[in-house]
C-alpha cells in the first residue's frame, strides 16, 4: 500500500482498500484503488452516486466485481448514517470502542481493525494478516487453534509484553512478517531451505534438519 509510507491514511480509504477487488494482489488492488480515487472519488456521497456498474467495472481486478460493488456501496451507506462521513473521531474513542465501530463494516474483524488502528497511529498494536500469524505460529510463537480468531488471539496473547510500542516499529513488523510469509514462508510448500530463521524455527529445524 503505496499510501502507507505518507501521513497516516483515512480511515476510509483503509476499508475500501480491504474490500475494493477481492482476492486481488497488491498490484491490482492498488491499480483499482487509484482508479476509484481519479474517477469516482472516495468520500462516501461521491461512492453513494457512483453507478453500480462503474463500480463493479472496478472490482474486476479481483473476483466477483458485483459483491466488490456492493460492498463499496455497504461502506458509503454505513459511513454515512453511522459516521457522518468522518471515521476519524471512532478511532479516538476506547480501544475497544474504536474496534467495534471499525467491525461494522464488510470484511473487517479484530485483525483488519486492529490494522486500520495501527496503520492511522490511533493505537500501537501488533496488527498481523494471516501470512504474518502464519509465520509466527510456524517459529514457534504459539500453536494454531481451531480456527482462525482462536489462533489469532492465541498468538496476541503470546506476544503481548514483548513488543515495541512506536508505530514505525510496529508497522514495519507487521509489513515484514507479510513479506515474509508472501516470499518464504508461504501456505503449501515454504521455503524453509532459503530461509534465515531456519535455524531458530520450530517447522524449519524439523522441515531442514529432522529434528525437533
Ligand atoms: S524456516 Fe520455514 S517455516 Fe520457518 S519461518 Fe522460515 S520459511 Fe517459515
Amino acid at each position: 500500500m503505496a499510501f502507507l509510507h505518507r501521513r497516516p491514511p483515512d480511515p476510509l480509504e483503509l476499508i475500501i482498500w480491504e474490500n475494493i477487488a477481492y482476492l486481488a494482489n497488491d498490484k491490482r488492488r492498488a491499480e483499482a484503488f487509484a482508479i476509484l480515487k481519479r474517477t469516482i472519488g472516495t468520500h462516501p456521497d461521491q461512492i453513494l452516486a457512483a453507478q453500480h456498474s462503474a463500480l463493479a467495472a472496478i472490482g474486476k481486478a479481483g473476483i466477483l466485481p458485483d459483491v466488490s460493488a456492493e460492498k463499496l456501496l455497504n461502506i458509503a451507506r454505513i459511513a454515512y448514517e453511522e459516521f457522518d462521513s468522518d471515521l476519524r473521531s471512532a478511532l479516538n474513542k476506547p480501544l475497544p470502542q474504536a474496534k467495534k465501530a471499525l467491525k461494522r463494516f464488510p470484511s473487517i474483524g479484530d485483525p483488519g481493525a486492529e490494522k486500520i488502528l495501527l496503520f492511522t497511529r490511533s493505537y500501537p498494536v501488533m496488527a498481523l494478516d494471516s501470512n504474518g500469524l502464519r509465520v509466527l505460529c510456524r517459529v514457534g510463537i504459539a500453536e494454531e487453534q481451531k480456527n482462525y480468531s482462536a489462533t489469532y488471539r492465541w498468538v496476541q496473547y503470546a506476544i503481548r509484553g514483548q513488543l515495541p510500542k512506536d508505530y514505525d516499529s510496529l508497522i514495519r513488523a507487521h509489513q515484514l512478517l507479510r513479506h515474509h510469509g508472501q516470499e518464504l514462508c508461504k501456505r503449501s510448500k515454504p521455503c524453509c531451505t532459503e530461509c534465515p530463521v531456519r535455524d531458530s524455527c520450530n517447522y524449519g529445524r524439523k522441515e531442514v534438519f529432522g529434528r525437533d
